[in-house]
């Protein structure tokens, strides 16, 4: 996968520069803040989070023990590096698991952000890592996404819980936590209804169904390729109902990055998982540190 190939490439064409420089003066600093900066906004990121990132790299990048050293441009870049890794989380963020199982994981998100998908992903992921999930079909709007989930069920091998007629997510949801007890099923994953925009009724709902199963983690499913309405969204949920981490998808389609390098600072949830295209194993943990290196080359 490459990532966000437009940032990438102008970021790596202005480290070039620094790279191999002997020696750096204040005014160089400048130019490559400039630049940075253009580069980042072009990608799309928040404008305070690419305000504050450049306003920090500067104050680092200045200082005379960087400007004196034998390698000021490696310095530079060595400062690019590590603040780009706090901007996307630092350390990685894992799902966190219940010492009473089962561990109860809500999936949320807009309609067509890759929430059912993403949810097959992720309990197929996390069974390699010994769980034995259940997948739970609670967008009852639409016979379509109960179908769907069946499906992706069907392909991982994973049971998918319904409730034929049923048309109130809280009592399936209620009803599924029970049955992964008796069933010995140690991880639930709840897939919910989006909706194309944020409403009162989608998150009253969701909201009635985080009271009824308290669940262990909600995980807000968002559409990388969006961008800042990505970012947007994220801070909804979170103001509204809560959430414990983001999972972005398309990123293999996210030529920018812009939700990527946001999402962190502008909600303080971290991004726990991507989704890297639309096969059942195109998911991966998230790790700042590589991600950095990916954009940075
Ligand atoms: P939902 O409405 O939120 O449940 O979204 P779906 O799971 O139905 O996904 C919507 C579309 O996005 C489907 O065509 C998926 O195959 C696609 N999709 C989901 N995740 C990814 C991803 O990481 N990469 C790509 N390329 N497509 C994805």
């Amino acid at each position: 996968m490459s990532v966000f190939e437009g940032l990438s490439g102008k970021l790596q064409e202005t480290m070039k520069k620094f790279r191999g420089q002997g020696r750096v003066s204040e005014k160089d600093v400048k130019e490559m803040m400039r630049e940075i900066k253009l580069a980042l906004l072009e990608a799309d990121v928040n404008f305070k989070v690419v305000k504050d990132f450049i306003n920090k790299i500067s104050e680092r990048a200045v200082g005379q023990d960087v400007l004196e050293s034998l390698t000021p441009g490696q310095q530079v870049v060595k400062i690019v590096h590590e603040e780009l890794i706090e901007l996307l989380g630092r350390e990685q963020s894992k799902v966190t698991f219940s010492s009473k199982p089962p561990t109860v994981l809500l999936m949320v998100g807009l309609q067509g952000s890759g929430k059912t998908t993403t949810s097959g992903k992720l309990a197929s992921l996390l069974r390699k890592q010994g769980k034995s999930p259940l997948l739970v079909a609670c967008d009852v709007y639409r016979p379509a996404a109960i179908k769907q989930l069946q499906v992706v069920g069907g392909q991982l091998n994973i049971p998918v819980f319904t409730i034929e007629n049923n048309t109130n997510p809280v009592e399936i949801a209620t009803e599924a936590v029970k049955f992964a007890n008796f069933k010995q099923h140690d991880l639930v994953i709840i897939d919910t209804a989006g909706r194309l925009h944020i409403d009162e009724k989608l998150m009253d709902e969701l909201l009635n169904i985080k009271k009824a199963v308290n669940p262990h983690e909600i995980l807000l499913v968002v559409d990388s390729m969006t961008g800042q309405d990505a970012v947007n969204v994220s801070q909804s949920f979170n103001e509204k109902l809560g959430i414990d981490g983001v999972v972005l998808t398309k990123l293999d389609g996210d030529t920018r990055g812009g939700a990527a390098l946001s999402v962190k600072t502008v909600t303080g949830k971290p991004i726990k998982f991507i989704g890297v295209g639309e096969k059942l194993n195109e998911i991966e943990p998230f790790f700042p540190d590589r991600m950095a290196s990916r954009i940075l080359g």
